[in-house]
């Protein structure tokens, strides 16, 4: 078309790409951190006569009221200190729309989840990513550190971290939470894998909110529900920045079902962390690679060969796993989902002779 233009997009965002790992057909796929059970079939069925009932020529109920009042229950906080969105992407992003933009700063403590950097810098918000130690923790010393040199509006912190596995310090965090008004985000995804939660502080810091999700342990990433507890006040506060009628009365269905079934998701979180423990130390007894506990639905390896070729010799065997090996905060590592007890035996397998392979025969360049 003649004098057709391509508008320009927004200053910070032409450079980068979206956020997309990459999705490959394979048998075993032990990439994207997601349960490898489904939720219960009567789950679909109750699912399937709500939506029936719903009546579609009308706007969802608009603070989503019913599924605030499930994710209360199940987490035994008050319905006022709960705000739910459309994954805790969208929560995240709420928040950052309602305490970001470019007069805030927002602190990471590096690696850590990339979405926090990315909604960040979608929403205008500078964010300073602040290293960890050695050991991929960020204890009092780095907290304080960064504090000192960043005077954030918002920290990040991520309890179990991804991809790391490794829980956070609730020492450190509280630092973080105490004298200032900044807003402490702990994103606590994986958190029904871990042995501990953050939870406790929101009780005593109104500037705290934990952000959940029903993406991973409760086995329903399809339907996007994410929430987020915190002081009534600070809740309120998100109305300012949340869409008219963001969560449709389907997900509303859906999340409020699906937090039904708490039971089975802790019969489907044991079976994965005792997978998860099985994988760490049938991975310890290896030669050619390193690999940290975990308190995740994954595991952290960092094979001492080419970690490229690692992730390729896998794929070549049916196994998808992340490489974030290229990654300048975690070189040379590739996480692996936590699957089901075949799929774990099938990455297991084909792990050890993938790096005697390599070492025997290191690939073009590494020679
Ligand atoms: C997977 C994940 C999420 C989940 O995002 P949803 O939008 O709820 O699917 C949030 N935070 C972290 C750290 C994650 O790994």
């Amino acid at each position: 078309m003649r004098g057709a233009v391509t508008p320009r997009l927004r200053t910070g965002l032409a450079a980068l790409g979206g956020y997309h790992s990459p999705q490959v057909d394979v048998r075993v796929r032990l990439n994207n951190n997601e349960s490898p059970y489904p939720p219960p079939a009567t789950f679909v069925d109750e699912l399937a006569a709500a939506v029936r009932k719903i009546p579609l020529n009308r706007y969802p109920e608009r603070t989503n009221r019913s599924l605030r009042r499930a994710v209360a229950e199940v987490a035994g906080v008050g319905e006022g200190q709960v705000f739910a969105a459309n994954g805790s992407n969208e929560v995240l992003q709420t928040l950052l729309l309602a305490y970001g933009g470019g007069e805030r700063r927002a602190l990471a403590f590096s690696p850590t989840y990339t979405l926090h950097a990315q909604i960040s810098r979608v929403t205008g918000t500078p964010l300073t990513a602040f290293p960890r130690t050695p050991d991929l923790c960020a204890g009092p010393e780095v907290v304080e550190s960064a504090l000192a040199q960043v005077d954030p509006d918002i920290v990040f912190f991520c309890h179990p971290n991804n991809p790391t596995g490794i829980a956070e310090d609730p020492a450190a965090v509280r630092i973080a939470a105490t004298g200032g008004t900044r807003l402490v985000v702990v994103d606590e995804a994986y958190v029904e894998f871990a042995s501990t939660s953050m939870l406790g502080l929101v009780d005593d810091h109104p500037n705290v909110v934990v952000v959940r999700t029903l993406s991973k342990a409760w086995a329903v990433p399809s339907c996007r529900i994410g929430y987020l507890i915190g002081a009534e006040e600070l809740v309120r506060s998100l109305e300012a920045a949340e869409l008219p009628y963001h969560l449709g009365a389907l997900s509303q269905e859906a999340g409020r079902l699906a937090l039904m079934y708490e039971a089975d998701m802790r019969r489907r979180v044991e079976e994965v962390v005792g997978e998860r423990d099985r994988i760490v130390t049938t991975v310890a007894e290896m030669d050619g690679v390193d690999v940290w506990p975990s308190e995740a639905n994954f595991v952290l390896i960092r094979p001492q060969v080419e970690p490229g070729a690692v992730w390729r010799g896998l794929l070549d065997r049916g196994v998808l796993v992340r490489d974030f090996s290229s990654r300048e905060d975690l070189p040379g590592c590739l996480r692996v989902t936590v699957g089901t007890r075949d799929e774990n035996d099938v990455f297991l397998a084909a792990l050890g002779p993938v790096l005697d392979e390599i070492r025997d025969d290191p690939p073009v360049g590494e020679r």
